[in-house]
């Protein structure tokens, strides 16, 4: 039931800074920041349902009394709402039994939202959940406050889905665009807030305490949006330098290392440190790097394309990765996977078989001469701690024999052409300090 007063035009409220559209359901539908015409709520040209959620939750007090009461909502969260204007303010009003839950909208040089529930029957457990939605810009800071600190948690620019508790006290959230222009939030009463992003999406929300209220009391909370001023942030960014909340929040992963291949063909430089700089900014603290052909070798040129990286840029890639603290992987294929390197193009007996240049030939001492000098290459560049050596889907089982098939080799068992080949390249990093990894198993 709407009250017959209700139109859409009515419920819009202005200020000298700001422009806010209340939605019939008592949603936050637009806030426009008029000086620089962003709306902070409006998606895609489609008003969103979800600009402010308000759910009452009731039931008992579980195991963690400032958690959440419990997943059972009252009755009144479902309820349509009558939402009317009276003077500048904009008021939202649900009934439900015996309860009723006041949102009231006032725009000052800030919106003001005051969020009021009423028990009107026994004395009962009470609690307030409530969300904010926006679309945001990839690159979007999201400032959160913690105890002695504050979070910076970016919007990266690819989908993922993140859930975060924060618990802090009485300071304001700042969501502020790449542009510099953005909004700061401020609860007055709550315990935690939940960020979630799905993709873009952002969700700021939070719970009340847990309440019992007695007949006719209530249970409220205070909520200011106002435009964000440069110079709180710049207070903040004098104060201290950001952490970033996935990297505080123990992850799951020690080690979080992305896979990147330069041998495929060449990329632009600047764009490369971009993405990497990104990869960065969202978690990941270390790179394995193919490199294959992607490098210029001096040992043996043959190996070389014509794009790939000098070695004076493979330098410059590696100092870059470093100076963001990340380390780094470096990547050259042993055993199989040899299209990826040119080796056939050094010395045809160096392969298995020169039409299918795949596997190389384990009984051939010259392999090892080219193979080793290649590696002591990059390891002068990369001083890596640890290389990977691919080694990996050398023979496939479902596929034509392609180990153990040259005149030198034909008459070994597969299992001994594989350990040769580990031992041989056990023996050179060893005496070399190098740790390696391997995907491989000679069948897979
Ligand atoms: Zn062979």
């Amino acid at each position: 039931m709407k009250p017959k007063s209700y139109k859409q035009e009515n419920l819009i409220l202005k200020s000298e800074n700001l422009k806010v559209l209340i939605g019939e359901d008592g949603n936050i539908m637009s806030l426009i920041d008029k000086k620089n015409d962003i709306d902070f709520v409006r998606r895609n040209n489609v008003f969103r349902k979800d600009g402010l959620s308000v759910w009452v939750k009731e039931g008992f007090v579980g195991r963690d009394p400032d958690g959440f009461l419990s997943h059972k909502f009252s009755d009144i969260t479902f309820v349509e709402p009558f939402v009317r204007k009276e003077n500048s303010k904009v008021i939202i009003e649900k009934n439900k039994n015996d309860e009723k839950l006041e949102i009231l909208y006032d725009l000052k040089d800030y919106l003001e939202i005051f969020i009021n529930l009423k028990n009107l029957g026994k004395r009962k457990f009470k609690q307030l959940e409530f969300f904010f939605s926006w679309e945001l810009p990839s690159e979007t800071n999201i400032l959160i406050p913690g105890e002695d600190r504050y979070f910076r948690y970016i919007v990266p620019p690819f989908g993922r889905i993140i859930t975060r508790y924060f618990e802090f006290k009485n300071k304001p959230i700042y969501i502020i665009r790449p542009d510099k222009i953005g909004i700061k939030l401020e609860f007055s009463s709550l315990l935690k807030y939940v960020i979630y992003n799905r993709g873009k999406m952002c969700v700021v929300g939070g719970f009340t305490k847990i309440k019992r209220i007695d007949k006719n009391k209530s249970i409220s909370e205070n909520i200011k949006i106002s435009l964000h001023k440069s110079k709180d942030i710049k207070t903040i960014f004098k104060k201290q330098d950001f952490i970033f909340p996935e990297l505080l929040q123990k992850p799951y992963f020690k080690k979080r290392y992305i896979h990147l291949s330069l041998y495929y063909k060449r990329v632009d430089l600047k764009q490369f440190f971009k993405i990497i700089k990104n990869l960065n900014k969202i978690g990941y603290n270390g790179v394995i790097l193919g490199i294959g052909k992607g490098m210029k070798y001096k040992s043996y040129p043959q190996l070389n394309e014509e794009w790939s990286y000098s070695q004076d840029e493979m330098r410059e890639i590696k100092d870059y990765i470093n100076f963001l603290g990340m380390e780094i992987i470096p990547e050259f294929p042993t055993l199989g996977h040899q299209n990826d390197t040119n080796l056939v193009k050094v010395d045809p007996s160096l392969v298995e078989d020169p039409k299918n240049p795949f596997v190389y030939c384990t009984s051939n001492p010259k392999t090892y001469e080219v193979i080793f000098s290649v590696l002591e290459e990059i390891i002068d560049i990369f001083k890596p701690k640890i290389m990977h050596l691919t080694h990996d889907e050398v023979q496939h089982w479902f596929s034509e024999r392609r180990m153990g098939i040259c005149d030198r080799c034909k008459n070994k068992k597969l299992w001994e052409i594989y350990s040769e080949d580990v031992n041989k390249l056990h023996s050179f990093l060893s005496k070399k300090k190098c740790k390696y990894v391997s995907l491989g198993r000679y069948a897979s």
